[in-house]
This record gives structure tokens, C-alpha cells and sequence, in this order.
């Protein structure tokens, strides 16, 4: 053995040597954030929260320190979306392919091209937003209009959109007119549990959680913040219904550390630990 091998320490939280129970893989871009820049960061801070806190899952009554973790490090850093998009669909094919994968944002527009990588789960979004603009600032490839692309090319059928609060009247009325299902905060605030009856048709799930669906309150670092958010117990509440069904892949998007106290990408941390604690 070597110093190197000794000391030298990586950036990225692969641990093990067993099959991996999750790949993990960042993917830095946020050329088309529109208020709180920073996003690019995400990957990296949501590593050095995840390295700093205990691997004991109380959701799930088992500690993860033991599961093998691959991290195949980050996308290579663009500020073109159409190459990061075809970048994004062909690295998720392969490794989505491998086995369960945790995809750390960037913006929420790498959605399009991740998800088109799982052609046969169903995808569920936890956002304050639709994100179903038409065009954004100028542009069609955005974070505030990936899901009206995803709709366009496969369709509305299997997408259960929960936490909505903050939204356009054009983006209300594509809503309606292409049937997508919609349970917002409001609905979730009076009982999250009402999201059960809209998964018993989902087999697999594509899990998008945008931070920004979580109140600022507790998860102010993120691109967009919007009030009247789900809480922390209702997102975890929400988190192990989901996680009752089969996951096949998850991205969490949106955190940006310039305006983060901290919070925001320790929880981005706590999600990934309860992801791999409910495979245990
Ligand atoms: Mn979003
Ligand atoms: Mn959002």
C-alpha cells in the first residue's frame, strides 16, 4: 500500500466493494436558471453533506454504513442544454441499466433528458412548480418548461405531479387539456395521503424531486423558492409511500448552494440515505 492509498481522499461517496445497492452520478448544469444561480454546485454539495452526516435511517430502523455505493462522478460540464440533454439520455441508459440510480442536479431541465432514459416507468414529480411553460426566457429547452417537452414526447398517461403552488394560467390550462394528474400542496397539506390512490397503477417509478417543492422555510437553498410548501414530515411521509412501490431511478434537482444555509443540501443528503436505507 501506498501514501496514496493511504491518504489521498476522492470527492465522491462510492464506499464498498460489494454489487452496488445504488450508481450515483451529478450532473453540473444550470445555463438556464432564471433567479437564484448556483445550481452547477448542487452535485458537490450534496456529497460533502452526505460525507458529513450519520448513516443511521430512522424512516427505515437500519444503518446504511455498510451498503456499497458507486459514484461515477459528474456529467461533463456544458452550458449548451441540447448537449447535455443528448449526453444526459445516453449516460442514464447505461446506467440505469446497471442497477437502482441517484442522479444530483443541476437544474431541473436535466429531467428531460434522464427520464427519457426509463422508457418503461412511470414518473412521478415532487415540484412547486409545473414547469410546463411552452418557452422560458426566450429559450424551449428550460428548466420551467421540461415536462411540457416530456408530455409532447410521451405523452401525459403515468405522470403524478405533487406540491404545486406557484404557476402560470398557460401552464394551468395545458395542465388540464393534456389530463396530467396534479395533487398540489394544498391537497397535500389537508392529507398526504391521498397520493396512494393515484400510484396503483404505477409498477416502476422515475422519481423527480425538485427541492423547491419542500417549504423554503426548511429548504431555502434552491433556484426558485416558493412559500407555502410541504414540510419536512410530509415530504418523508410522502417519500415512503413512494418508496412502497418499485423506484427505478430518482434525480433531486434544484439545490443551490450560493443561497443555501446548509439545510438544504443536508436534506438532499437525508433523501439519498433513505433511498439507499429502503433497499436494505
Ligand atoms: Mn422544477
Ligand atoms: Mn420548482
Amino acid at each position: 500500500m501506498s501514501y496514496i492509498d493511504l491518504y489521498m481522499q476522492s470527492e465522491l461517496i462510492s464506499q464498498g466493494n460489494k454489487e452496488p445497492i445504488i450508481y450515483i452520478f451529478g450532473i453540473p448544469f444550470d445555463s438556464t436558471t432564471s433567479y437564484k444561480p448556483g445550481t452547477r454546485f448542487g452535485p458537490s454539495a450534496i456529497r460533502q453533506a452526505f460525507k458529513n452526516i450519520e448513516y443511521n435511517s430512522l424512516n427505515n430502523g437500519i444503518n446504511i454504513s455498510n451498503a456499497t455505493i458507486k459514484d461515477l462522478g459528474n456529467l461533463k460540464f456544458t452550458v449548451n442544454p441540447q448537449y447535455m440533454l443528448d449526453m444526459a439520455r445516453k449516460v442514464s441508459n447505461e446506467v440505469i441499466n446497471k442497477g437502482f440510480t441517484g442522479i444530483l442536479g443541476g437544474e431541473h431541465l436535466i429531467t428531460l433528458g434522464t427520464y427519457m432514459a426509463c422508457k418503461n416507468s412511470s414518473l412521478v414529480i415532487l415540484d412547486a412548480h409545473y414547469d410546463l411553460r411552452d418557452e422560458y426566457n426566450d429559450t424551449k429547452y428550460s428548466h420551467a418548461t421540461f415536462l411540457r417537452r416530456i408530455v409532447e414526447e410521451r405523452g401525459s398517461d403515468n405522470i403524478l405531479h405533487i406540491g404545486a403552488r406557484g404557476f402560470g394560467d398557460d401552464e394551468l390550462e395545458f395542465l388540464k387539456s393534456s389530463k396530467i394528474v396534479s395533487i398540489n400542496s394544498k391537497r397535500v397539506h389537508e392529507n398526504p395521503e391521498v397520493i396512494k390512490d393515484y400510484l396503483t397503477t404505477f409498477n416502476e417509478i422515475y422519481l423527480s424531486i425538485d427541492l423547491d417543492a419542500i417549504d423554503p422555510a426548511f429548504a431555502p437553498g434552491v433556484g426558485t423558492p416558493e412559500p407555502l410548501g410541504l414540510t419536512i414530515k410530509q415530504f418523508f411521509d410522502i417519500l415512503a409511500i413512494l418508496q412502497e412501490r418499485k423506484i427505478k431511478a430518482f434525480d433531486i434537482v434544484e439545490l443551490s448552494p450560493p443561497y443555501d444555509n446548509g439545510s438544504t443540501s443536508v436534506l438532499a443528503a437525508k433523501i439519498i440515505l433513505e433511498m439507499i436505507a429502503s433497499r436494505l
